[in-house]
């Protein structure tokens, strides 16, 4: 079994890696794992560290851009799983040509190189972005594609291209589409590590508008456990939404935040709204949970404690990526 992982330096793709290697997908026990990363900004190798001594892991730094480069990671690939993008909505907002560049050409770029491989299947993680935003209830997979943000729209082009791949070259895709995640080695750009970071500074967090966007939390560790259902028993063609169950106001994570690292309302700056902030995402999961088992399984209050502790046991990694992005 042969997997190539893009994105894998990232943050949940480089979870994902770690799993994989340390035995928590049965499937993927003896994989040879393949990371193809461009180490990005976002990308970092110390996210491998802790399995970077597996003689499983096979780390390529390119652009799945590139062609070549693609091809040549691709050969003998049985399964693919595809992290790599530009992943930041205000970097979007600042500028999208790059998350064209990446999210839509690099996706066909390995769409068209795992199709010629004949490889086994291809996950395609998404987002729960693509759908826009929702007032009340949760989205089914076959809601229509109605993205906001540069970002969005680049990741609702990238899943419809491997859409087109299985339907008209019978490319075994799946695409899953997940809400906000959390957990250790998040780059400190999200809010969740952004605003744990600033807090253990003793600078000043800022919250959005009204704080009232809500978005539902998923556990980095319950996500990569959904993508392995799904690749190891999605059907081809076939879209998952992957969710966490625990919506929050942006005001109510910070609350939580506050108390967590010790401080208080004083460290609230309120900023100018994102541009066409969406107002709440929310996903049903009734499919892949009735269809492959899936539920999440981190309580929220835990998985938030353990990651704030995670960032004040981990401060040289943070540290110098923020020091980078000043
Ligand atoms: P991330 O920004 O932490 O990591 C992205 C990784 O992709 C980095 O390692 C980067 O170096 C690499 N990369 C970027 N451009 C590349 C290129 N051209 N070629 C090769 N590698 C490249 O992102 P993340 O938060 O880990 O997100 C992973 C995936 O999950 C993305 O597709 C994202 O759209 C999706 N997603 C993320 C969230 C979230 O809450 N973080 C939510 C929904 C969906």
């Amino acid at each position: 079994m042969r997997l190539l992982v893009t994105g894998g330096a990232g943050f949940i793709g480089s979870h994902y890696v770690r799993q994989a290697l340390s035995g928590a997908y049965p499937s993927l026990a003896d994989a040879e794992v393949v990371v193809l990363d461009k180490l990005t900004y976002a990308g970092n190798r110390e996210n491998l560290a802790p399995v970077a001594d597996s003689p499983r892991l096979h780390f390529v730094e390119g652009d799945i851009c590139d062609a070549e480069t693609v091809v040549a990671a691709m050969a003998g690939t049985d399964l693919v799983v595809h992290f790599a993008a530009e992943s930041h909505v205000d970097r979007s907002i600042a500028g999208s040509s790059e998350f064209v560049r990446t999210n839509v050409l690099g996706t066909q770029t390995l769409l068209q190189a795992a199709l010629e491989a004949q490889v086994g299947k291809f996950v395609h993680v998404s987002t729960d972005e693509v759908y826009g935003s929702i007032e009340s209830g949760s989205w089914p997979e076959t809601h229509p594609l109605e993205p906001n943000s540069p970002y969005s729209a680049s990741k609702a082009s990238s899943d419809l291209l491997a859409r087109s791949y299985f339907r008209t070259h019978g490319l075994p895709v799946c695409v899953t589409r997940c809400s906000n995640n959390y957990g250790p080695y998040q780059f400190p750009e999200k809010v969740i590590p952004l605003f744990t970071t600033n807090l253990m500074d003793g600078t000043k967090v800022p919250l959005y508008g009204d704080g009232l966007n809500v978005r539902d939390w998923l556990h980095v560790d319950d996500h990569c456990h959904g993508i392995q259902l799904v690749a190891d028993g999605g059907r081809p063609g076939e879209i998952y939404n992957i969710g966490g169950g625990t919506e929050l106001t942006n005001r109510e994570l910070t609350t939580l935040l506050l108390e967590a690292t010790g401080t208080d309302e004083t460290f609230v700056q309120p900023v100018i709204d994102r541009k066409a902030h969406d107002r709440r995402y929310s996903v049903d999961i009734t499919k892949i949970s009735t269809e492959l088992g899936y539920e999440p399984r981190v309580p929220f209050a835990k998985g938030l404690a353990d990651t704030v502790k995670w960032y004040a046991d981990n401060r040289a990694w943070w540290e110098p990526l923020k020091a980078r992005s000043a």
